[in-house]
């Protein structure tokens, strides 16, 4: 049997950008950069190019897919959007913010995993929003990773998972934000609720709607069939390198543990003192943004090396802490 070919990484210029849109059009899927983690992007309106995204990420088949968009011209053929809806759109959009709100015909079941509410997001990206715009189609992209993997933040990490299952790749350099986008569901503009945290933070919502809070759901509402498991994508296990992970609250680390081969400490900023071999930091002085940046880069670096274990650090505070913690909670997930 021959190997399939490694998928390319293009770089975008406006000819590339040209052919990667017209392989979008024929249905075929393409990696592309977004703000907050590479996407595997296809035609939203086609079921087959959709299928194409869950095959190569080996996504099960009940877990729903975020749409893309380029101007706010397109919501209506894909949603019935309501006011409270239209005042994120316009105070977050394009950003890292994706609203779920009721969906129209016009979206394949497959793409909502059989709901009557689909996820929608204007990304930030100016390769992806060119790609958006040449191709005129809104585009469903959930992460380009195999399912329950760390988010890739390069071209590069795209292609080192996903590389021999798909062919085209945009490089849009590191991801800016690092972490998935802040999900609101506004189904019932009445009762606007988190479904996951993101950097444009609970707080920013809440008070963008005129609300002192917002609720934090485990969006089991929103699952196609009752029952015990937890919402999609929210798995607990998820986002996870295979190096077992074990967080700490403060990691006080004495030397000689420094040096013991096999393990990994991540701290939160660059400890002081000494720093052994398996000492590594996600911002030099302990910055949430820069934390976010580096988190998933750095867990894929260490569980390349077949550690017997990986201690991270919380992050503190609320806010952008809040979604730093809760992808290392599932990281950590057994
Ligand atoms: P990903 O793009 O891989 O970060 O995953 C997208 C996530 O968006 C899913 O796993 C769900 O958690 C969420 N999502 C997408 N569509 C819906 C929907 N219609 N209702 C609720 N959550 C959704
Ligand atoms: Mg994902």
């Amino acid at each position: 049997m021959t190997k399939p070919r490694q998928a390319r990484i293009y770089q975008g210029t406006p000819r590339t950008l040209a052919r990667l849109a017209r392989r979008l059009q024929q249905g075929d899927v393409v990696a592309v950069p977004t703000e907050t983690v590479y996407g595997l992007a296809g035609n939203a309106l086609d079921a087959g190019a959709c299928a194409k995204i869950f095959a190569a990420k080996g996504r099960p088949a009940d877990d729903p897919l975020i749409v893309h968009i380029h101007s706010l011209a397109q919501l209506p053929a894909l949603c019935r959007a309501n006011p409270a809806a239209l005042t994120l759109a316009r105070k977050f959009w394009p950003g890292p913010l994706t609203l779920v709100l009721p969906k129209t015909d016009a979206v394949p079941a497959l793409v909502t995993a059989g709901r009557d509410s689909v996820a929608i997001r204007m990304p930030r990206h100016p390769l992806f929003r060119r790609l958006l715009k040449a191709t005129g189609l809104p585009l469903a992209a959930p992460s380009a990773n195999p399912f329950g993997y760390i988010s890739p933040t390069t071209a590069e990490h795209v292609q080192a998972s996903l590389g021999r299952r798909i062919r085209y790749i945009l490089d849009g350099g590191p991801a800016r934000h690092g972490l998935e986008s802040t999900i609101v569901d506004l189904r019932d503009p009445r009762r606007p609720a988190i479904l996951r945290p993101g950097v444009i933070t609970a707080e920013a919502v809440a008070h963008a709607l005129g609300r002192r809070r917002l609720p934090t759901a485990p969006a089991t509402s929103t699952r196609a069939q009752p029952g015990p498991q937890v919402a999609p994508g929210l798995l607990a296990r998820h986002y996870s390198p295979r190096t077992p992970v074990v967080l700490h609250d403060r990691i006080r680390l004495p030397r000689a543990e420094a040096d013991t081969p096999g393990v990994a400490w991540v701290f939160q900023q660059r400890p002081k003192g000494r720093v052994g071999a398996n000492v590594h930091w996600l911002d030099p002085r302990g910055r949430l943004p820069g934390v976010a940046r580096r988190l998933f880069a750095l867990l894929r670096r260490l569980d390349a090396l077949g550690l017997d274990c990986i201690h991270v650090e919380r992050a503190r505070g609320g806010g952008l802490a809040d979604a730093i913690n809760d992808r290392l909670r599932r990281a950590a997930a057994r």
